[in-house]
């Protein structure tokens, strides 16, 4: 398709620096010590990605930095290393305060810490919403040495459970400022400001610095040093980017073709809408394929259940809507597939960022429909590509048709189910609440 504007460059930030002018450096190289080395090695991470390669040594050097960098450069080690390398320097519990914007990223950080640091016994507590207070207040009771945290609920424990105090911290990381900030938790940044001593190392890393970010930077870190790894606009070279263009009712036909056609691989399937996202794992899963769907509607046990089957590899195709398009760690993703085009193209680059990491070879395809010729143009404006169509042989795709037309027929049929099941539940939930308002009355009345 044609596109128009300039092409980018196409220099890639790839984890172990294979595609880039990275020089083979090691991780001792930068100050790192013999054991945490090791547990690098552990990880299989044979050398520092950039970021990690200009932040490591201004973070041992005792700076504060502000690092631009996206989920997938391997900034979580950039800042976790230097951390350790201090607490064993120094021993002390409530150590270090992680905050990040999101659940998924607080348990994925929580991940990290926690096998960098298993040699050397570091104890590790998530303090995000969705999960029992209680359970969090006797975890943070044990004075865990790192909190990884979503800001509002951090707030809740600093508020109301007792003797919980993060008045020796020694360290504070601000992950994704520029979500976080987005994501309307300023408040709550500027209340766990109020309550941490001023001596502190502050790290902030954030994918864009906006106004937002900046204004936090000037309120919270001292003489910063400045690192920077852009992945932003930028696609890798070992990623291959196709586009399929069909009519929008042989979207679902389609996408049943190329999940046959190339199985074997892990699949990130992205929808727009949550109705969407629970739509099409029902009906591939009509058709014996293993998808799990995961989007905003879900609770938050079954996100996380959701993603830990895929990451286990239990399952191979996860469908998801952009929820899951940022910051998710998930490594071992082969193909994404663009089902429904991202309404914002920005979102483009962050979906398809879940393949080809690490320096690893994936595959994106993106679903183009008469709907969606403007949409995809502007993607192809913003990556400064033009991208080759990915060949089908339309007699094959047509003879799934009768299967998936069934399975269609059965995911609607499932799906008014569900939605009937929610609407009784609710209409029960309405009864017991106004049974319990008249039952609560009546007492009244009797008491008086
Ligand atoms: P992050 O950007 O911190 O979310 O990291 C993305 C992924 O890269 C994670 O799965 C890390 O385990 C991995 N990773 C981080 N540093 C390295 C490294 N130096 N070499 C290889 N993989 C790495």
């Amino acid at each position: 398709m044609a596109a128009t504007g300039d092409s980018m460059a196409s220099t890639s930030t790839n984890v172990d620096g294979t595609d880039n002018k990275i020089e083979k450096i090691t991780f001792s190289q930068l100050g790192v010590i013999d054991v945490l080395c090791e547990a690098c090695q552990q990880l299989k991470w044979k050398t520092p990605s950039k970021i990690q390669q200009e932040a490591i040594p201004v973070a041992l050097a005792g700076n504060d930095v502000i690092g631009l960098a996206e989920t997938g450069s391997g900034k979580t080690g950039a800042f976790a290393l230097p951390i350790l390398q201090a607490l064993l320097a120094s021993p002390q519990r409530l150590f270090a305060l992680i905050l990040t914007p999101t659940r998924e990223l607080a348990f994925q950080i929580s991940e990290q810490f926690e096998a960098l640091g298993t040699t050397i016994g570091v104890k590790c507590a998530v303090v995000v919403g969705g999960i029992d207070m209680m359970t969090q207040s006797l975890m943070l009771a044990k004075k865990p040495h790192v909190i990884i945290a979503t800001p509002g609920r951090l707030v809740d424990h600093l508020e109301n459970t007792k003797g919980f105090s993060l008045r020796s911290l020694k360290y504070l990381v601000m992950d994704e400022a520029d979500r976080i900030l987005n994501m309307d938790f300023e408040q709550e940044v500027d209340k766990i400001l109020k309550v941490i001593p001023r001596e502190r190392k502050t790290y902030l890393y954030s994918a864009t610095m906006t106004k937002k970010v900046a204004k936090l930077q000037r309120a919270s870190l001292q003489n910063p040093v400045k690192v920077e790894v852009s992945t932003k606009y930028q696609t890798v070279e070992k990623l291959q980017q196709h586009y399929i263009f069909i009519p929008v009712k042989f979207k679902d036909v389609y996408l049943v073709y190329i999940l046959n056609e190339l199985a074997g691989n892990s699949f990130m399937i992205f929808c727009s809408t949550c109705v969407n996202t629970m739509r099409v794992a029902l009906m591939l899963r009509n058709l014996g394929l293993t998808a799990v769907p995961l989007h905003g509607q879900m609770s938050q046990a079954k996100r996380l259940g959701a993603l830990n089957k895929f990451k286990s590899k239990n399952r191979s195709i996860l469908i998801a809507t952009d929820v899951a398009s940022r910051g998710l760690d998930i490594p071992h993703v082969d193909v994404v597939i663009n089902f429904d085009i991202p309404s914002h193209s920005k979102d483009y680059i962050h979906r398809v960022g879940r393949t080809a990491r690490a320096g690893r070879a994936g595959k994106a395809i993106t679903f183009v429909t008469q709907y969606d010729v403007e949409l995809y143009q502007r993607i192809e404006h913003l990556i400064g590509k033009q991208l080759p169509l990915y060949n089908t042989e339309e007699q094959e795709v047509m003879l799934l048709m009768e299967r998936v037309t069934e399975a269609q027929r059965y995911a609607k049929m499932e799906m008014s189910e569900l939605s009937n099941r929610k609407k009784r539940q609710k209409d029960e939930d309405e009864d017991t609440e106004e049974s319990s308002g008249v039952r609560k009355k009546f007492k009244k009345k009797r008491k008086y």
